[in-house]
Order: C-alpha cells, then sequence, then structure tokens
C-alpha cells in the first residue's frame, strides 16, 4: 500500500477535520469523548442525532458504493477518517455494528433488493443494528446454535436465546445466526437471518456489567417473525456469510482505534505527572511500554492494511486482535495504578465511575470478544505456524 497522501486524500482530511472540529464544538459539543467503553448508554439520543449529521454529511459508512450512501472511498480515504474521528474525540458511534459488521456483509454476499432497502439506511443512521452470533453453548463453538428458524408460509419463525447482544435494546434489526436444518452437519444447517427488533415475540433483558451499565442483554426469539427473503446467502450456507462479517471486523477502522489508545495514554500519562507517580521507576517502564506498543500496533495495522488493500486475509489480523485486545487490558490496569488508592473511590453516588475505572473495567472484555485471547492463539498456531489442528468434539 502507499502510504503518501495524493492531493484529493489531504483534500477529504480537510473536509473531514473541518466538519468534524465544527461540530464537536458547536452543536455537538455535548457528546465529544462519550459514550465509549462503559459509557455506551450515555446520551443515546444525542449520540443517535450525531449518527444521523454524520450521514447527512455523508460521514458515515464511506466505503459504501454512492448509491447507497456512501463515497466509494479508498482504503486509505477510510483510515484518514477514523483517525480524524479520534483525533477530535468524536462519541462512540451507535450505528458502528452497521456500519462496520451488516453492511459490508450485505454489500458483499446480499441481493440486490438488501443492498436497496437496507444500506441507505444504515449509513442515514435511521435504522440501527445488533449481531445475534452468541448463544448460552455456543461462543468460541458458534458452530453450536440452536436458535432455530422454521419456514411458515413467506415468513420465517424465529425460536430461541442469543446473549451477550451489544445494543441489542436500541437496534431496530438484528442478524441471527439461525439453524435452519436440523439433520444437516452442524457448519451445513446454519441460514443468516436479518430479523426487525420491534415486534411481539422478542424479549430483551438487559445485563448488567461490571461497569454498572448494561451494553449487552440476553435476547429472547418466541415466534419471532421476518420475511422469508431476509435471509443473506443462500439457506443454510449462513456459516460462510457469518465469517465474512468476522472478517469484515478488522478493517479500517483499526488505525483509528490506535489514536483513540492514544488518547487514553495522554490523559493517563498526564495524571501521572500531576499526581507525582511519573517519578515513580516502574509506573516510568509501564508508560514508556504503553507507547511503544501504540507504535508496534501501528505499524501492525499499516501492514494488515498493506495486505488488505492486495487483497489478501492474512492471519497477521489474528495477531493485530490479540496485541490490541492485550494491550488495552493492561493500559486499562496502568490506569488505575497510575491513580493508587483513588482507584477505589467512585466518582459519586451511587456508582460513577471514573474515565480510568471505566477503563480497567471495560477492558477485561477485550480479549474476550471479537474472538478470544485462546481462539486467536489457536488461529496462529494452527494458520501460521501448522502445529496440528487441536481435536475436534464434532464436525
Ligand atoms: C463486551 C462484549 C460484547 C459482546 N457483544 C456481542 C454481540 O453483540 N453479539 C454476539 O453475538 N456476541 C457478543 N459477545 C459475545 C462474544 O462473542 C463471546 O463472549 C465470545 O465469542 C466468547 O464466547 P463465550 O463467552 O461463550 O465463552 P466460551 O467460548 O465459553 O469461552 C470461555 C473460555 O474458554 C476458552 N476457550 C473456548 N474454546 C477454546 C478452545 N477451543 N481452545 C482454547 N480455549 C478455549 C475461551 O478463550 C475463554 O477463555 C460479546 C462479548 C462481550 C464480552
Amino acid at each position: 500500500m502507499d502510504l503518501r497522501y495524493a492531493p484529493e486524500d489531504e483534500a477529504f482530511r480537510a473536509e473531514a477535520r473541518e466538519w468534524l472540529t465544527d461540530q464537536l464544538t458547536g452543536d455537538f459539543a455535548g457528546v465529544r469523548g462519550r459514550g465509549g467503553p462503559g459509557d455506551e448508554h450515555a446520551l443515546f439520543d444525542e449520540r443517535l442525532a450525531w449518527e444521523r449529521a454524520l450521514g447527512s454529511a455523508r460521514l458515515t459508512c464511506l466505503s459504501f458504493p454512492e448509491q447507497y450512501g456512501g463515497r466509494d472511498a479508498s482504503l486509505l480515504q477510510q483510515v484518514i477518517f477514523y483517525e480524524e474521528y479520534a483525533r477530535a474525540g468524536g462519541p462512540g458511534r451507535v450505528g458502528i455494528i452497521g456500519e462496520g459488521l451488516i453492511g459490508p456483509t450485505i454489500l458483499h454476499f446480499g441481493s440486490d433488493e438488501q443492498k436497496r432497502r437496507f444500506l441507505p439506511r444504515i449509513a442515514s443512521g435511521e435504522e440501527i443494528w445488533c449481531q445475534g452470533y452468541s448463544e448460552p453453548n455456543a461462543g468460541s463453538d458458534l458452530a453450536n446454535v440452536q436458535t432455530r428458524a422454521e419456514r411458515d408460509g413467506d415468513e420465517w419463525v424465529i425460536t430461541g436465546q442469543k446473549i451477550w447482544t451489544s445494543l441489542a435494546h436500541w437496534a431496530d434489526w438484528c442478524f441471527v445466526l439461525c439453524r435452519t436444518d436440523r439433520d444437516a452437519p452442524r457448519h451445513r444447517g446454519i441460514s443468516y437471518v436479518l430479523v426487525p427488533m420491534r415486534q411481539a415475540g422478542i424479549d430483551i433483558r438487559p445485563i448488567v456489567q461490571i461497569t454498572g451499565t448494561s451494553e449487552f442483554n440476553e435476547v429472547f426469539f418466541d415466534g419471532a417473525r421476518t420475511a422469508a427473503d431476509n435471509v443473506v446467502g443462500d439457506v443454510n450456507a449462513g456459516w460462510k456469510v457469518a465469517m465474512g462479517t468476522l472478517a469484515f471486523e478488522r478493517g479500517a477502522s483499526t488505525l483509528g482505534q490506535q489514536l483513540a489508545f492514544e488518547n487514553e495514554l495522554t490523559e493517563i500519562t498526564e495524571t501521572a505527572k500531576k499526581n507525582g507517580r511519573s517519578s515513580d521507576p516502574v509506573t516510568r517502564q509501564r508508560l514508556a511500554d504503553a507507547w511503544i506498543g501504540l507504535r508496534i500496533m501501528r505499524y501492525n495495522a499499516l501492514r494488515s492494511l498493506s495486505s488488505m488493500a492486495r487483497g489478501e486475509l492474512t492471519p497477521q489480523t489474528a495477531i493485530h486482535k490479540l496485541y490490541w485486545a492485550t494491550f488495552h487490558r493492561q493500559l486499562g490496569e496502568v490506569a488505575v495504578d497510575v491513580l493508587g488508592p483513588d482507584a477505589a473511590l467512585a466518582a459519586a453516588q451511587p456508582y460513577e465511575l471514573t474515565a480510568a475505572q471505566r477503563l480497567f473495567l471495560y477492558t477485561r472484555a477485550d480479549t474476550i470478544y471479537g474472538g478470544a485471547n485462546e481462539i486467536q492463539r489457536n488461529i496462529i498456531g494452527e494458520r501460521v505456524l501448522g502445529l496440528a489442528p487441536e481435536p475436534k468434539v464434532s464436525s
């Protein structure tokens, strides 16, 4: 990938920077820096309005074709946007699952009708999505999903339970991995079904997390319905689509993510300077290590993006997930250690947390979602090092 910026890239950077700065110091100043990990509950209505303002400025879903509300933007321009977004302190995006997961999946695997129906409403922020993969007995072992979809005339009828469903309480739609053939080998009897969330037959129960907030939920489907043509890809061929979605999860946002972590490190370093812990030799080493870790992340992300720009999907993405998740969890530990005993005091009654506390608590999840560390190590062991595959219980 050629990382020199062409004049049109610089022009796009200037446009994005100016728009973000204007909005986040003007009408949307209140959402600046809000809604991140452990703060997802904050200011939902305001952040939904922000999502729609971004959509009106055509600053969501940059990679989508123009006809579906995007800009057909190059990978480099997408990276530029994520960098500028992090630099400006843009809030946690309520449309992130639509833009990052289901949008690219529909673009790649969906029918023309599905593209027309769903993509523009993702880009405009009109419809919010959630991901219905995990179940109580299907997390790392995702092919074990038991939620069923059965055909009834022109509709699918969905029955079963999903868990850890982020943002389900706000979502208009969910992409649900369902078993559609119980007799087929387990990877071959799964379909990728798009289900409207606001209907009888869906019960959403928030799960209170260690942060005291409820970013994710249990979702019970009891005869929920969706139209027969709301299946992405072929019926019973949903496993391939589901794996495609996971590959999209590690796209252009990775560089912006690194800048967001840099903002967190800057704050931690400033705290250490103010409270005197920056003179403690071990703290100094840990802060310097974190700074070095960020540089490694950046070069690793650039290397992955270069491969993606050449159309290659390499096992390097597994290294990246393992690296950033472990890095971020450790950064959370540094954040509270720098506070010392003050880290044990809540910001306010009854359980209002400081940014450092939220970072510490939420980053425990980073090494679990999107593929747990152990699973990433299995991928590296098997696909990079060529080690013998771990024994499978069934296939
Ligand atoms: C904050 C957060 C948000 C989430 N959001 C969503 C969402 O929106 N939608 C959704 O569908 N899911 C979501 N998840 C669920 C997430 O995808 C699962 O938690 C993850 O896949 C792990 O599955 P599990 O929790 O069932 O753990 P398990 O798979 O039961 O794993 C438990 C432990 O065993 C280890 N383990 C399992 N199998 C192996 C193996 N073969 N070899 C070695 N070790 C192994 C794991 O690494 C882990 O340490 C979210 C999770 C979190 C924490």
